[in-house]
């Protein structure tokens, strides 16, 4: 039933862009702007930031988030205007999370407009080192270059192209150590396409083969098919050794079946360690397609029930050993 009701459970976030102001800048104007903050944790924000209350939290898994109640309005706010805050769904602000890229390395992006994970790599990076934002759609892109100017990054190099095209021998990503993989996917997680999504997934997880919804098994099987792709074209630039994964889809084709076909395509890279992703997130990966329990602790989910969109992050390191065979 709460599903039918959007906003009686989606929180609205803000993430601080640290290349603007500070937190402390942030909670500063709040409090002049009569916002109350109140701590809590994830079990208690419901009635913590009850609808239409003046009041935020520090959020409890990401430090640069903060989260306001359901419905909070604050695209006419300085803040936003200034794009100290840049208003993203937490969900949609893990992959950055669980990249890390330090101050000073370089970074592909390949799938990256409208580039709210490229400007949240660069407020982690501190504007250090350099950023090679790619996307196949340049009207995207160009929102990409107007939204990351706005939001003052400035290493972020920005290039019209399709990803898979990109030679991993070309010099000039020869430095890059971190790519974010964001690609195309069905959008299922989205929580205003949501409604009878999650009723599905629920139903898909709890019910017998037989059972499972309908879904556009082909749609689902082709974007599956070029995400991973995607992620193991990633792997052969020779320097990467940290390649972060997502969509914002609730299907596991898109999902642990793509973790899992990578895996088995080759051996030089492996699942970064559950610790290194969000240890403090309790929803993880399906133990499904072959997946151990061990590996699906190493994914990281989240649902609407957890007050985000529905998203799936993984993250896969180079091993110290092992040689990548390609495809
Ligand atoms: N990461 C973005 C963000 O956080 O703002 C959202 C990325 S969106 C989910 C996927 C993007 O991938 C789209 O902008 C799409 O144009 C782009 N895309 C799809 N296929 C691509 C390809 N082969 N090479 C580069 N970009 C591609």
């Amino acid at each position: 039933q709460h599903l039918q009701d959007e906003d009686a459970w989606t929180f609205r976030y803000a993430r601080v862009n640290l290349l603007n102001t500070s937190m402390d800048k942030v909670k500063q104007h709040l409090s002049e702007d009569n916002y109350e903050e109140v701590a809590a944790s994830r079990e208690d924000m419901r009635s913590a930031l009850p609808k239409r209350a003046r009041k935020y939290a520090h959020d409890p898994d990401l430090e640069d988030v903060l989260v306001f109640p359901p419905g909070t309005e604050l695209h006419k706010n300085r803040l936003y205007g200034t794009a100290s805050i840049i208003l993203q769904d937490k969900a949609s602000c893990i992959p950055a999370h669980v990249l890390r890229p330090p101050p000073g390395s370089h970074v592909i992006d390949a799938c990256a407009a409208p580039g709210n994970k490229t400007s949240h790599m660069a407020s982690m990076m501190n504007n250090q080192g350099k950023i090679f934002a790619f996307d196949k759609d340049q009207k995207r892109l160009n929102t990409l270059i107007s939204l990351t100017d706005k939001a003052k990054c400035k290493i972020i190099e920005a290039t019209c192209a399709d990803f898979l095209e990109i030679d991993p021998q070309d010099p000039t990503y020869g430095d890059v150590e971190y790519m974010l993989l964001d690609p195309s996917c069905s959008g299922s997680g989205i929580v205003n396409r949501m409604d009878a999504l999650v009723d599905s997934y629920i139903a898909m997880v709890n019910s017998s083969d037989e059972k499972k919804p309908e879904v556009d098994k082909e749609r689902l099987q082709s974007l599956a098919e070029f995400q991973t792709a995607v992620i193991l074209h990633a792997m052969q630039f020779p320097k990467v050794k940290r390649i972060s994964y997502s969509t914002c889809s609730v299907h596991e084709e898109e999902n642990e079946a793509v973790v899992a076909q990578v895996l088995e395509s080759q051996n030089t890279f492996t699942l970064a360690p559950a610790d290194q992703l969000i240890p403090s997130w309790p929803r993880r990966g399906l133990q499904t397609a072959g997946l151990s329990a061990e590996q699906a602790a190493c994914l990281v989910r989240t649902l609407p029930e957890d007050g985000t969109n529905g998203f799936f992050v993984a993250c896969f390191v180079r091993e110290a050993s092992g040689s990548f065979d390609g495809l």
